[in-house]
Protein backbone atom coordinates (compact mmCIF):
# COMPACT_ATOMS: atom_id res chain seq x y z
CA UNK A 1 0.00 0.00 0.00
CA UNK A 2 1.53 3.66 -1.00
CA UNK A 3 1.24 6.40 1.21
CA UNK A 4 -1.92 7.84 -1.13
CA UNK A 5 -4.13 4.24 -1.17
CA UNK A 6 -3.43 4.32 2.81
CA UNK A 7 -4.86 8.31 2.40
CA UNK A 8 -7.88 7.09 0.73
CA UNK A 9 -8.63 3.67 2.39
CA UNK A 10 -7.85 5.42 6.03
CA UNK A 11 -8.75 9.09 6.15
CA UNK A 12 -9.96 9.49 9.36
CA UNK A 13 -10.35 7.94 13.21
CA UNK A 14 -13.78 6.29 12.26
CA UNK A 15 -12.00 4.40 9.52
CA UNK A 16 -9.55 2.85 11.38
CA UNK A 17 -11.47 2.44 14.07
CA UNK A 18 -14.10 0.10 11.88
CA UNK A 19 -11.49 -1.76 10.02
CA UNK A 20 -9.91 -2.41 13.38
CA UNK A 21 -13.26 -3.70 14.37
CA UNK A 22 -13.27 -6.33 11.14
CA UNK A 23 -10.26 -7.46 11.67
CA UNK A 24 -10.40 -8.24 15.61
CA UNK A 25 -14.08 -10.21 14.17
CA UNK A 26 -12.56 -12.34 11.94
CA UNK A 27 -9.44 -13.15 14.07
CA UNK A 28 -12.12 -13.62 16.90
CA UNK A 29 -12.85 -11.92 20.26
CA UNK A 30 -12.25 -14.56 23.18
CA UNK A 31 -13.53 -13.49 26.45
CA UNK A 32 -10.86 -13.34 28.96
CA UNK A 33 -12.77 -14.92 31.38
CA UNK A 34 -14.81 -18.25 30.34
CA UNK A 35 -12.91 -18.28 26.84
CA UNK A 36 -16.49 -18.15 25.42
CA UNK A 37 -16.04 -16.91 21.57
CA UNK A 38 -19.50 -15.39 21.07
CA UNK A 39 -20.14 -11.30 22.13
CA UNK A 40 -22.68 -9.16 21.56
CA UNK A 41 -21.08 -5.56 20.28
CA UNK A 42 -22.54 -2.99 22.43
CA UNK A 43 -22.17 0.16 20.11
CA UNK A 44 -23.37 2.47 22.82
CA UNK A 45 -20.59 1.44 25.04
CA UNK A 46 -18.33 0.89 22.05
CA UNK A 47 -17.37 -2.98 23.94
CA UNK A 48 -17.89 -6.33 23.56
CA UNK A 49 -20.01 -8.16 25.71
CA UNK A 50 -19.50 -12.03 26.51
CA UNK A 51 -22.81 -14.11 25.05
CA UNK A 52 -22.36 -17.01 28.05
CA UNK A 53 -20.74 -15.08 31.24
CA UNK A 54 -21.99 -11.23 30.62
CA UNK A 55 -18.14 -10.37 30.43
CA UNK A 56 -17.41 -6.53 28.83
CA UNK A 57 -14.11 -5.38 27.10
CA UNK A 58 -13.54 -2.45 25.06
CA UNK A 59 -12.24 -2.97 21.53
CA UNK A 60 -8.80 -1.93 22.24
CA UNK A 61 -8.66 -5.24 25.45
CA UNK A 62 -6.20 -7.82 25.14
CA UNK A 63 -5.09 -6.69 21.59
CA UNK A 64 -1.74 -4.40 20.88
CA UNK A 65 -3.62 -1.73 22.35
CA UNK A 66 -4.26 -2.78 25.55
CA UNK A 67 -4.71 0.02 27.69
CA UNK A 68 -3.48 2.71 24.67
CA UNK A 69 -5.25 5.78 24.88
CA UNK A 70 -3.61 7.09 21.50
CA UNK A 71 -5.95 7.31 18.52
CA UNK A 72 -6.55 4.55 16.50
CA UNK A 73 -5.09 6.34 13.29
CA UNK A 74 -1.75 7.02 14.94
CA UNK A 75 -1.88 3.04 15.60
CA UNK A 76 -2.87 2.58 11.56
CA UNK A 77 -0.10 4.90 10.38
CA UNK A 78 3.00 3.86 12.75
CA UNK A 79 1.83 -0.18 11.35
CA UNK A 80 2.05 1.46 7.62
CA UNK A 81 5.60 2.86 7.93
CA UNK A 82 7.02 0.06 10.14
CA UNK A 83 5.42 -2.33 6.95
CA UNK A 84 6.56 -0.20 4.14
CA UNK A 85 9.67 1.23 4.78
CA UNK A 86 12.60 -1.03 3.95
CA UNK A 87 14.44 -0.03 7.47
CA UNK A 88 12.45 0.86 9.98
CA UNK A 89 11.08 4.74 11.72
CA UNK A 90 12.34 5.94 14.43
CA UNK A 91 9.65 7.33 17.20
CA UNK A 92 11.26 10.95 17.42
CA UNK A 93 10.12 10.93 13.47
CA UNK A 94 6.99 9.86 14.10
CA UNK A 95 6.21 12.50 16.74
CA UNK A 96 7.05 15.04 14.41
CA UNK A 97 5.00 14.08 11.64
CA UNK A 98 2.42 13.09 13.85
CA UNK A 99 2.72 16.74 15.65
CA UNK A 100 2.03 15.00 18.87
CA UNK A 101 3.00 16.97 22.46
CA UNK A 102 4.99 13.91 23.72
CA UNK A 103 7.79 11.53 22.72
CA UNK A 104 7.36 8.65 25.52
CA UNK A 105 3.50 7.54 23.93
CA UNK A 106 4.88 7.26 20.68
CA UNK A 107 8.31 5.67 21.18
CA UNK A 108 6.08 3.38 23.48
CA UNK A 109 3.47 2.58 20.92
CA UNK A 110 6.30 1.18 18.83
CA UNK A 111 7.91 -0.91 21.01
CA UNK A 112 4.23 -2.63 21.51
CA UNK A 113 3.92 -3.40 17.80
CA UNK A 114 7.74 -4.64 17.52
CA UNK A 115 7.03 -7.12 20.61
CA UNK A 116 3.96 -8.16 19.26
CA UNK A 117 6.71 -8.71 15.86
CA UNK A 118 8.69 -10.95 17.94
CA UNK A 119 5.70 -12.89 19.48
CA UNK A 120 4.64 -13.49 15.81
CA UNK A 121 7.83 -14.77 15.31
CA UNK A 122 8.20 -17.01 18.10
CA UNK A 123 6.21 -19.25 16.61
CA UNK A 124 8.33 -20.46 13.79
CA UNK A 125 10.73 -23.84 14.21
CA UNK A 126 13.82 -23.46 12.49
CA UNK A 127 15.06 -26.84 10.25
CA UNK A 128 17.29 -28.09 8.02
CA UNK A 129 20.75 -26.60 8.46
CA UNK A 130 20.73 -24.16 10.67
CA UNK A 131 23.92 -21.25 11.53
CA UNK A 132 24.67 -20.38 14.32
CA UNK A 133 26.69 -17.37 16.34
CA UNK A 134 26.58 -14.78 18.81
CA UNK A 135 26.93 -11.32 17.94
CA UNK A 136 27.74 -8.40 20.49
CA UNK A 137 25.67 -5.11 20.04
CA UNK A 138 26.83 -2.29 21.28
CA UNK A 139 24.07 -0.55 23.69
CA UNK A 140 23.54 2.17 26.67
CA UNK A 141 24.07 0.78 30.10
CA UNK A 142 20.91 0.96 32.02
CA UNK A 143 20.26 3.04 34.86
CA UNK A 144 19.94 0.26 37.84
CA UNK A 145 23.65 -1.34 36.26
CA UNK A 146 25.40 1.99 36.19
CA UNK A 147 27.77 1.81 39.24
CA UNK A 148 28.92 -1.29 38.06
CA UNK A 149 32.71 -0.43 37.45
CA UNK A 150 33.36 -0.97 33.56
CA UNK A 151 36.35 -1.44 31.46
CA UNK A 152 38.00 1.77 30.64
CA UNK A 153 37.35 3.25 27.42
CA UNK A 154 33.78 1.87 27.28
CA UNK A 155 31.99 4.96 29.02
CA UNK A 156 28.74 4.12 29.20
CA UNK A 157 28.27 1.64 25.94
CA UNK A 158 27.66 -1.73 27.10
CA UNK A 159 28.10 -4.66 24.90
CA UNK A 160 24.66 -6.78 24.42
CA UNK A 161 25.24 -10.26 23.46
CA UNK A 162 22.75 -12.31 20.78
CA UNK A 163 22.74 -15.44 19.59
CA UNK A 164 21.74 -15.92 15.88
CA UNK A 165 20.10 -18.06 13.87
CA UNK A 166 19.46 -18.48 10.16
CA UNK A 167 18.25 -21.75 8.46
CA UNK A 168 20.72 -22.02 5.34
CA UNK A 169 20.30 -24.57 2.41
CA UNK A 170 22.18 -24.92 -0.23
CA UNK A 171 20.94 -24.43 -3.23
CA UNK A 172 21.24 -27.24 -5.80
CA UNK A 173 23.32 -25.96 -8.87
CA UNK A 174 24.61 -22.78 -7.78
CA UNK A 175 28.01 -22.56 -6.63
CA UNK A 176 30.61 -19.51 -6.88
CA UNK A 177 34.07 -19.42 -5.69
CA UNK A 178 33.16 -20.41 -2.11
CA UNK A 179 31.23 -23.92 -3.15
CA UNK A 180 27.57 -23.73 -3.41
CA UNK A 181 25.79 -21.01 -2.50
CA UNK A 182 23.27 -21.12 0.42
CA UNK A 183 19.72 -20.09 0.87
CA UNK A 184 19.01 -18.16 3.62
CA UNK A 185 15.10 -19.13 5.32
CA UNK A 186 14.01 -18.06 8.58
CA UNK A 187 16.12 -15.86 10.94
CA UNK A 188 15.96 -15.32 14.50
CA UNK A 189 18.06 -13.12 17.19
CA UNK A 190 17.66 -13.22 20.61
CA UNK A 191 19.21 -11.40 23.48
CA UNK A 192 20.16 -13.41 25.88
CA UNK A 193 22.39 -12.20 29.29
CA UNK A 194 25.68 -14.85 29.29
CA UNK A 195 27.36 -17.38 27.32
CA UNK A 196 27.22 -20.32 28.98
CA UNK A 197 26.19 -23.86 27.99
CA UNK A 198 23.16 -23.89 29.61
CA UNK A 199 21.53 -21.23 28.24
CA UNK A 200 22.58 -21.34 24.54
CA UNK A 201 21.55 -25.00 24.25
CA UNK A 202 18.18 -24.27 26.24
CA UNK A 203 17.70 -21.54 24.12
CA UNK A 204 18.29 -23.45 20.71
CA UNK A 205 15.93 -26.35 22.03
CA UNK A 206 13.16 -23.67 21.62
CA UNK A 207 13.87 -22.99 18.14
CA UNK A 208 14.72 -26.16 16.44
CA UNK A 209 13.59 -29.14 15.31
CA UNK A 210 15.23 -32.57 16.29
CA UNK A 211 16.17 -32.91 12.37
CA UNK A 212 17.84 -29.68 12.40
CA UNK A 213 21.88 -29.60 11.35
CA UNK A 214 23.87 -26.60 12.81
CA UNK A 215 26.55 -25.23 11.57
CA UNK A 216 28.52 -23.09 14.20
CA UNK A 217 32.23 -22.51 15.30
CA UNK A 218 33.88 -24.39 18.46
CA UNK A 219 32.68 -22.92 21.16
CA UNK A 220 32.78 -24.63 24.48
CA UNK A 221 28.93 -22.86 24.84
CA UNK A 222 28.33 -25.44 22.29
CA UNK A 223 29.19 -28.36 23.84
CA UNK A 224 26.09 -29.96 24.35
CA UNK A 225 23.87 -28.82 20.90
CA UNK A 226 24.71 -32.63 19.50
CA UNK A 227 22.55 -34.05 22.46
CA UNK A 228 19.43 -32.25 20.98
CA UNK A 229 20.11 -31.66 17.08
CA UNK A 230 20.28 -34.39 14.56
CA UNK A 231 23.74 -33.11 14.04
CA UNK A 232 26.08 -30.56 15.18
CA UNK A 233 28.89 -29.40 12.64
CA UNK A 234 31.52 -27.47 15.01
CA UNK A 235 34.91 -26.52 12.89
CA UNK A 236 37.52 -24.02 13.73
CA UNK A 237 36.32 -20.88 12.12
CA UNK A 238 38.82 -17.79 12.42
CA UNK A 239 36.88 -14.29 12.97
CA UNK A 240 37.70 -13.07 9.58
CA UNK A 241 36.23 -15.94 7.58
CA UNK A 242 33.29 -16.19 9.55
CA UNK A 243 31.13 -14.65 6.53
CA UNK A 244 32.71 -17.66 4.46
CA UNK A 245 31.37 -20.60 7.07
CA UNK A 246 28.61 -18.70 8.65
CA UNK A 247 27.44 -16.23 5.57
CA UNK A 248 23.95 -15.42 6.80
CA UNK A 249 24.49 -14.91 10.49
CA UNK A 250 27.24 -13.09 9.75
CA UNK A 251 25.42 -10.60 7.23
CA UNK A 252 22.58 -10.66 9.39
CA UNK A 253 24.07 -8.85 12.55
CA UNK A 254 25.98 -6.40 10.44
CA UNK A 255 22.79 -5.31 8.60
CA UNK A 256 21.89 -4.78 11.94
CA UNK A 257 23.82 -3.11 13.65
CA UNK A 258 24.23 -0.78 10.63
CA UNK A 259 20.23 -0.08 10.86
CA UNK A 260 20.04 0.25 14.73
CA UNK A 261 23.73 2.87 14.25
CA UNK A 262 21.43 4.98 11.27
CA UNK A 263 18.32 4.78 12.66
CA UNK A 264 18.18 4.14 16.68
CA UNK A 265 20.60 5.37 18.52
CA UNK A 266 21.95 5.04 22.13
CA UNK A 267 19.63 2.44 22.24
CA UNK A 268 19.13 0.72 26.32
CA UNK A 269 19.87 -2.54 26.45
CA UNK A 270 16.50 -3.72 27.45
CA UNK A 271 15.24 -2.42 24.26
CA UNK A 272 17.07 -4.20 21.84
CA UNK A 273 15.41 -7.66 21.92
CA UNK A 274 12.61 -5.18 20.23
CA UNK A 275 14.53 -3.75 17.92
CA UNK A 276 15.86 -7.17 16.73
CA UNK A 277 12.17 -8.48 16.92
CA UNK A 278 11.51 -6.09 14.11
CA UNK A 279 14.65 -6.30 12.37
CA UNK A 280 13.98 -10.18 11.76
CA UNK A 281 10.04 -9.85 11.28
CA UNK A 282 10.48 -7.71 8.19
CA UNK A 283 13.71 -10.23 7.19
CA UNK A 284 11.09 -13.11 7.49
CA UNK A 285 8.58 -11.73 5.74
CA UNK A 286 10.82 -10.28 2.62
CA UNK A 287 8.81 -11.58 0.13
CA UNK A 288 5.55 -10.57 1.34
CA UNK A 289 5.20 -7.11 -0.25
CA UNK A 290 1.87 -5.07 0.41
CA UNK A 291 0.45 -7.76 2.40
CA UNK A 292 2.59 -6.70 5.57
CA UNK A 293 0.29 -4.49 6.43
CA UNK A 294 -2.40 -6.76 6.95
CA UNK A 295 -0.33 -9.18 8.36
CA UNK A 296 0.97 -7.20 10.86
CA UNK A 297 -3.16 -6.51 11.68
CA UNK A 298 -3.62 -9.85 12.42
CA UNK A 299 -0.73 -9.90 14.94
CA UNK A 300 -2.13 -7.42 16.15
CA UNK A 301 -5.57 -8.20 17.09
CA UNK A 302 -3.90 -11.53 18.34
CA UNK A 303 -1.60 -10.66 20.68
CA UNK A 304 -2.68 -8.87 23.99
CA UNK A 305 0.29 -5.81 24.88
CA UNK A 306 2.64 -6.73 27.53
CA UNK A 307 4.78 -3.57 27.17
CA UNK A 308 3.86 -1.03 30.04
CA UNK A 309 0.39 -1.73 29.45
CA UNK A 310 -0.46 1.70 31.13
CA UNK A 311 1.64 3.72 29.21
CA UNK A 312 0.87 5.53 25.89
ZN1 LIG B 1 -17.25 -15.02 29.12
Amino acid sequence: MNLLNFVSEFPDESSCRNKFKEYRERVGVVCPVCGHKEHYWKEDKACYECKHCGKRQSLRANTVMHGSHLPFRYWFIAIHLLTSTKKSFSAVELQRQLGHKRYEPIWCMLHKLRSIMGKRDELYILSGVMELDEGFFSTEIEEEEKGTPLKRGRGSQKKSKVLVMAESHPIEGQTNKKGKIPQVGHLKMVVIHDLKSDTITSMVEKNRSKETIIDSDLSTSYIHLNDIVKEHRGQVILKKETGKFLPWVHIAISNAKRLLLDIHHDIKGEYLQNYLSEFCYKFNRRHFGESLFHRLMIASVTYKNQFRQNYG
